[in-house]
Order: structure tokens, then C-alpha cells, then sequence
């Protein structure tokens, strides 16, 4: 198992699918916790958020207080005198009049209290704020938008609720007058402020002056007090009204937090259906306000992070949206996802090298055990093992398995005459010259001992061709051998065997029988093959096999 993983780490493309894997499994992690810090961010957004839709709603609940504060007053007597009104809204204008841009009295007019040339004309209502204001005149705007006066006979209605008293006065000087129920939208207000008794706000109107949007905030007024609906239309007597400044209003819920880095913008319209960015994008709203004045102050804004809300004061629902700017979220966050995903990287190429380094020792390790350090072919432990696997899986297989014995012929004699360094120098040449006869990778050369090699060649058609080459090989690498009793050249001599290895053949007979065929070489006069003949089938003993483990084994060996 554990050899099967080395061998597989060992591979380069495992390693490369390694360090993938690594680099992908690191950045997913990083993605993890980046996605991590959205989610944080995305709930700290929903905080601040959340601060400013409370504090606009304190803001909107003011405004609600002022009117009521107004109708009070009303309530509370038959006739209010200018200047009592005057005293109220003036006390309430010190404390808000950033946010309010008028505070009114609106009676209720009939056709008969406005047309003067109607049978039964009653001028009372008229005469009473003309006393006050002598140029009183109840107008409404014609269909170019103009200011005109008031057309009882046109209107065909009898419900006219124009501005009475309002102050600030010079700044609202044209509105005094101006019949409010002359406008659709606001009629309908009205009417619902009316048959409810309760306190209502107008669709926005644009404030010319002030380049900004105002909602007018109105509460019935009654004669006594009604108890039903019938009553409540019989002793309507009109209504107070205060105009207050939308971006005003806002501006100062924006500012009540520390928090600027975000739009928030207001919208009205219907809010029958859930409100989203879809039903927005849906269209039917519109912007009443927005907190980024300067379109390039918003650098960039994250609309996948936006809040959206609804508030309802006074019988009315805006819809509030708000979006981060990007510095928002970026400020909010860390480092953390890159330095997860670096660190994960790093982690990856360094496990590998250190993998690499470990396999570098191991294979070091294996190499001093195995090969032979003088021919750099493998020692009789790596040809053993060898020769041990492949038997056995040849056995298994039903595949034939080839073994040569290779002996330098007359090499005590080139030793006595050309020296030992020479004779180490010319192992290392036969070594090379047979390694380059073995073309197959399967088929392994290596050194017992001495100037004896072995060549073992699993499941070969024809060993004798690889055998014959071995012999050119070592023949072309013309090292004179004057002393030499079979050529002028260092020669070797090769016995072959080949078996299909049967389930009790032995091993040993095997070797036995491929130095046979050796012996026989070198009886022949050397420098040549002998194959040889057929191995005979059988006599393994228990545990037969070859190795250099055990001293049992050892003692058996045939050389
Ligand atoms: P034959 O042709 O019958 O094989 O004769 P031979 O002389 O080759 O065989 P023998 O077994 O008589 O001699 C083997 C010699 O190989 C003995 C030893 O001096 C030499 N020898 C063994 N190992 C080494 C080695 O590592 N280096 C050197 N230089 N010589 C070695
Ligand atoms: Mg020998
Ligand atoms: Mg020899």
C-alpha cells in the first residue's frame, strides 16, 4: 500500500495534479471566508442601515407631533385668532424650521360661502380672514398651471379647503389662498384625513424655492366631536397643515449617524407588493430623495449589498432604499481570504518539496543498497529481488523468463598484467557495454561479484539475440588483453537458460542450470554463448527461492 502511494507521488503528474488540487483547494478557502466577511459586512450594512430608517422615522413622528400640537389648538376653541396661531407655529418654527416650510389653517368652504352671486351667499367665513388679510382671494391653478381665481360655478363642487392662515408668511405668500382640494391627489388626502379623524400626509409635491420635495401632513378638523362617519362629513370644518421639507428630513436622519458612506434614497408609490430591487427596477416608484447630492460623489455603489425598507407615518408608506458605496465594504475588509489562500499555496509547494526532498533520500537510500558502486549496475541484492519478483509473477503469468551468467574471460590474468586500477576500469566498461545491449526496460543487468554479471530478461521472444549482442558489445570495446587465451581483447563468456516456470519449479535449478551452460562456455574455449537445453520442471524444496536475507538461503546458492 505504502509503496503503491510512494510510487504514485513519484509520478510527475501526480504531483502536478497535486499542487492543483492544492492551489484550488486554497483559493476555494480563501473564497470561504471572504464570502464570510460579505456575509459580515452585509449584516453590519443591515445595522446602519436599519439606524437610519429609525432615525428618519423619529424625524417623520415629529412632524406628525407638530400637526397634532396645531389641531389642538383648533380643537380647543371656536374661533382661533391670527395671532394665537401666529404665537403656536411661531414656537414650533423656532424649534424646527429647517424641516417645515409652512404651517396653515385651512377652513372648509362651500360654494355658497365663496360664490357671491349664490341665492343664499353667506360671506361670514370670507369676510372674517379678510378682516385680517383684506386682499384674501381663494384661488386654485388652471389647466397652463396658473394661479387663478377660484370657479365655484365650474368646479360644480362644494368642497373647497383653501390656506386661511399660514406662516411663514412672506415665504409662502402665494400659496395663502391656494384651495388645496383644487388637486386631485390632495383631495383625496382629505377626504381620507376627514371620514377617519386621523392625521394624513399628502403625496410630495415639489417645493420650487427649496429644490425639494415637501409632503404636506393634515388633520380634520370638526365642529364638537363626531362619533360617526355621517357626523364626521357634517361637522368637517376643514384642516391643519404642515409642509414639511422631505430633504430635510432626511439629510438630518443621515446625519444622526456617524455612518456617511452609503445612499440612501426615498421613494414613493404603490407598496401593495413586497418591495425589492425587482418591483423598483419593476418601475412605479419614484425618488423623493436621495442622500448623494453630486452624482460623482457616489464612486461606485454595491448594489448586490442593498437594504430595503418601507415606513409609514401618517397613513402614508415610503419605500426606502439603501446601497454601500464601495469604500463602505472595502474599508470592512481584511486581508484574511488572500493570506488563507497564500498560506494554502505555500503550504501545497512546500509539502511537495519536502516530498521530493524525502523521495530524493529515499531513492539515494535504495540505490546504495542495491547498486553496485563500482559498475553503477545493480548488486547481487538489486538482481536478486529482481530475479525473485519476476520468477514468481513469470510463474503466475505463464510467461517465460530468460537468465544469462556472464563471466570476463581470463580476467586474473589482465589483472597481473595491466594492474588492478585497470582491471576496475575495464568492469566498468564490460558493465556499460552490456547495460547498452539491453535495450528493453524490463530486462536488468547487474554484478554479482567479482567479474561475474547476470542479465535476466522476463518474457523474451528470443534471448539469445539480446546474449549475442552482449557479446559484440564487450568484443567492440576493443580493450587489448595480450595475456588472454581465447582473444587479443578483453572477451566474456555467457551460459543462457529459459523456462516457463511452473508452480513447483525451483529457482535454483534454474540457476543451476544457466551456469551449467556457462561452465560449458568456457570449456569451448570461451568468448561465446551456450544455451541451455531445456530446464528441468520440478524439484523446488519448501521456500525455494534465492535471497541474501537469510543464511539457509545463502548456503544454497549455486555460485
Ligand atoms: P576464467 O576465464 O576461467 O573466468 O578465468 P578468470 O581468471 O577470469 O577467473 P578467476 O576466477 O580465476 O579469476 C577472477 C579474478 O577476477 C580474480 C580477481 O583478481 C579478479 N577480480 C575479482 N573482482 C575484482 C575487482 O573488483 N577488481 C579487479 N580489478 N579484479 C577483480
Ligand atoms: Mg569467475
Ligand atoms: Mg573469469
Amino acid at each position: 500500500m505504502l509503496s503503491k502511494v510512494i510510487d504514485l507521488i513519484k509520478n510527475k503528474t501526480t504531483l502536478f495534479i497535486i499542487l492543483i488540487i492544492g492551489v484550488v483547494v486554497s483559493f476555494y478557502t480563501g473564497k470561504l471566508v471572504y464570502d464570510q466577511e460579505t456575509n459580515a459586512i452585509r449584516l453590519s450594512f443591515k445595522g446602519d442601515f436599519s439606524d437610519k430608517v429609525q432615525a428618519l422615522q423619529r424625524e417623520l413622528f415629529l412632524t406628525v407631533e407638530v400637526v397634532h400640537g396645531l389641531k389642538s389648538l383648533f380643537d380647543c376653541s371656536e374661533n382661533v385668532e391670527y395671532g394665537e396661531f401666529k404665537t403656536m407655529v411661531d414656537s414650533f418654527l423656532s424649534r424646527h424650521q429647517d424641516r417645515i416650510q409652512g404651517l396653515s389653517w385651512n377652513p372648509r368652504f362651500s360654494a355658497h360661502q365663496i360664490d357671491e352671486n349664490a341665492p343664499n351667499f353667506d360671506g361670514s367665513l370670507l369676510n372674517d380672514i379678510r378682516k385680517i388679510f383684506p386682499e384674501f382671494e381663494i384661488t386654485e391653478r388652471d389647466a397652463h398651471n396658473n394661479l387663478v381665481h377660484v370657479d365655484v360655478n365650474k368646479r360644480g363642487d362644494d368642497f373647497f379647503i383653501p390656506v386661511a392662515y399660514i406662516e411663514p408668511y412672506p415665504s409662502n405668500q402665494k400659496a395663502h389662498g391656494f384651495d388645496i382640494a383644487s388637486n386631485a391627489d390632495r383631495k383625496k388626502t382629505i377626504i381620507a384625513a376627514r371620514d377617519t379623524d386621523q392625521i394624513h400626509a399628502t403625496p410630495t409635491i415639489s417645493l420650487v424655492q427649496q429644490n425639494t420635495r415637501g409632503v404636506l401632513v393634515l388633520a380634520p378638523l370638526y365642529d364638537g366631536k363626531p362619533v360617526t362617519l355621517e357626523s364626521q362629513r357634517e361637522l368637517f370644518k376643514g384642516v391643519v397643515v404642515g409642509v414639511f421639507k422631505v430633504g430635510e428630513m432626511a439629510d438630518q436622519a443621515m446625519k444622526s449617524t456617524a455612518v456617511r458612506n452609503l445612499s440612501f434614497e426615498l421613494l414613493e408609490g404603490n407598496f401593495s407588493s413586497p418591495f425589492t430591487l425587482e418591483s423598483i427596477d419593476a418601475g412605479g416608484f419614484d425618488t423623493i430623495y436621495s442622500s448623494a447630492k453630486d452624482q460623482s460623489e457616489i464612486f461606485s455603489k454595491l448594489s448586490n449589498f442593498a437594504e430595503f425598507d418601507t415606513i409609514t407615518f401618517a397613513n402614508r408608506t415610503w419605500g426606502i432604499k439603501g446601497v454601500p458605496f464601495i469604500d463602505y465594504v472595502e474599508q470592512k475588509r481584511s486581508l484574511a481570504p488572500w493570506l488563507v489562500a497564500i498560506f494554502g499555496v505555500l503550504f501545497t509547494i512546500s509539502s511537495i518539496l519536502y516530498l521530493f526532498r524525502i523521495l530524493a533520500v529515499q531513492e539515494k537510500l535504495k540505490s546504495l543498497t542495491v547498486l553496485d558502486s563500482l559498475t553503477k549496475v545493480a548488486n547481487k541484492r538489486g538482481i536478486i529481488d529482481y530475479l525473485n519478483y519476476e520468477w514468481r509473477r513469470c510463474m503466475r503469468d505463464s510467461q517465460s523468463i530468460s537468465i544469462c551468467m556472464i563471466d570476463i574471460d581470463d580476467f586474473k590474468k589482465f589483472n597481473d598484467t595491466y594492474g588492478h586500477v585497470a582491471g576496475d576500469r575495464c568492469l566498468q566498461e564490460v558493465a556499460g557495454a552490456l547495460q547498452e545491449a539491453t535495450t528493453r526496460s524490463v530486462d536488468m543487468i547487474g554484478r554479482y561479484g567479482g567479474e561475474e554479471f547476470c542479465l535476466i530478461m522476463p518474457n523474451t521472444t528470443d534471448p539469445n539475440i539480446v546474449a549475442q549482442a552482449c557479446l559484440e558489445k564487450v568484443r567492440d570495446l576493443h580493450i587489448p588483453h595480450t595475456s588472454s587465451t581465447c582473444s587479443d581483447y578483453v572477451s566474456i563468456s555467457l551460459g543462457l537458460a529459459t523456462t516457463v516456470p511452473l508452480k513447483d519449479d525451483s529457482l535454483t535449478n534454474f540457476l543451476k542450470t544457466a551456469d551449467k551452460a556457462l561452465y560449458e562456455a568456457k570449456n569451448l574455449g570461451k568468448n561465446q554463448v551456450v544455451i541451455a537445453g531445456e530446464v528441468e520442471h520440478g524439484h523446488a524444496l519448501a521456500g525455494d527461492g534465492i535471497g541474501l536475507r537469510s543464511k539457509k538461503s545463502t548456503t544454497k546458492q549455486p555460485w
